[in-house]
């Protein structure tokens, strides 16, 4: 039994066919193992009967409550509001359809405490039941992140975690909007342990991440922590007129030695056009891409709007 308060941040989204098993699982892993704890249940705009079910559930228990989004927002921003509106000492980030074994959250609580540090963050040793496509692009991201990226971002971990108070309250201060939580994270820093376990498959449902969520949040994490894209795009320009200038002092060398020969301009001219026209593209897509999140850090939109709070008393909530 550990006397310290746990606050277990779910974000749900369409998750219906999960959420009475995930919250019958995380109900009793938490009343076997804490005299006190909280699980905050994140509706993000679910069009299905995730709301009525969580509604349901925080009268029946006090133990949870609920936050619910004016539309879909994602779930990282799902997350964010759950790490801003949590009361305990500790918090886990979980997902909902039993991918992350809530078991595995006495055994984080206990490193946290044995190795006194900020935050356990689970590596998963294999993953069941995903597709092929899926793992695959999982590890390439985390591959390519991680050379991109400016702060070491542990490979196959997702955002199931435990953080404490020093964390929470580090992040609350983070001012994006636009938040790639593991990566902001490791970037506040502290002492930060790795637990390993086995993830499992989705307990019901289909993932919520379409590709389009998952290119979304791969663009979003390497703009928001690597300034690499930049520096290739200004290498690219050096490389691109190296490459001009050998061809130059070719067609020089050519003109003064070989004055019989016939150079045939068109087809090298072509090339060189579309060469350097197709790196000047790319460059000024990588620019407006940096560009277009500068822009949407400055209209200084909330990350997400609540449209009702359940079972939060109106002095602990944070906005
Ligand atoms: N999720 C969310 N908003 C979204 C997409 C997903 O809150 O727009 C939640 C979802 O309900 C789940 C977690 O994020 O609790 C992870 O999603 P999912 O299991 O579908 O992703 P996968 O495990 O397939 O990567
Ligand atoms: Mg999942």
């Amino acid at each position: 039994m550990y006397s310290s308060f746990v606050s277990v941040i779910v974000p749900c989204y369409n998750e219906q066919q999960v959420l009475s098993e995930t919250y019958a699982r995380l109900t009793q892993v938490m009343q076997a193992h804490f005299t006190r704890y909280e699980l905050i249940f994140i509706n993000d705009g679910s069009r299905d009967a995730t709301l009525p079910i969580l509604k349901m559930m925080a009268a029946d228990d006090s133990n949870v409550s609920v936050l619910s989004f004016s539309r879909n927002f994602g779930h990282q921003p799902a997350v964010s509001a759950g790490i801003a509106n949590c009361r305990g000492e500790v918090a886990i980030i979980i997902d909902a359809d039993l991918q992350d074994p809530p078991e595995l959250i006495p055994d984080m609580v206990k490193l946290w405490k044995d190795k006194a540090c900020n935050v356990v963050y689970a590596v998963r040793s294999n993953r069941e039941g995903e597709t092929f496509f899926k793992k695959l692009t999982a590890k390439a991201f985390y591959r390519i992140i991680n050379y991109l990226a400016e702060v070491p971002l542990p490979a196959d971990t997702g955002d199931f975690r435990l953080i404490d108070r020093k964390i929470i309250n580090a992040f609350n201060q983070l001012s994006e909007h636009n938040k790639y939580i593991r990566g902001l994270i490791s970037w506040v820093g502290f002492k930060q342990e790795p637990i390993y376990y086995q993830r499992a498959e989705r307990f019901a449902g289909s993932t919520k991440y379409t590709l389009g969520k998952m290119l979304k949040f791969a663009h979003s994490s390497l703009l928001y922590f690597s300034h690499k894209p930049l520096r290739m795009a200004s290498s690219l320009g050096v490389i691109s007129v190296g490459i001009a200038m050998v061809l130059l002092l070719w067609v020089v060398y050519n003109i003064i030695f070989l004055p019989n020969q016939l150079v045939h301009g068109w087809a090298s001219l072509l090339i060189v056009i579309m060469f350097f026209g197709g790196i000047q593209m790319l460059t000024i897509g990588v620019l407006g891409e940096y560009i277009s999140s500068i822009f949407d850090e400055i209209k200084n939109r909330p990350e997400f709007i609540i449209d009702e709070r359940i079972n939060f008393l109106p002095e602990t909530t944070i906005e």
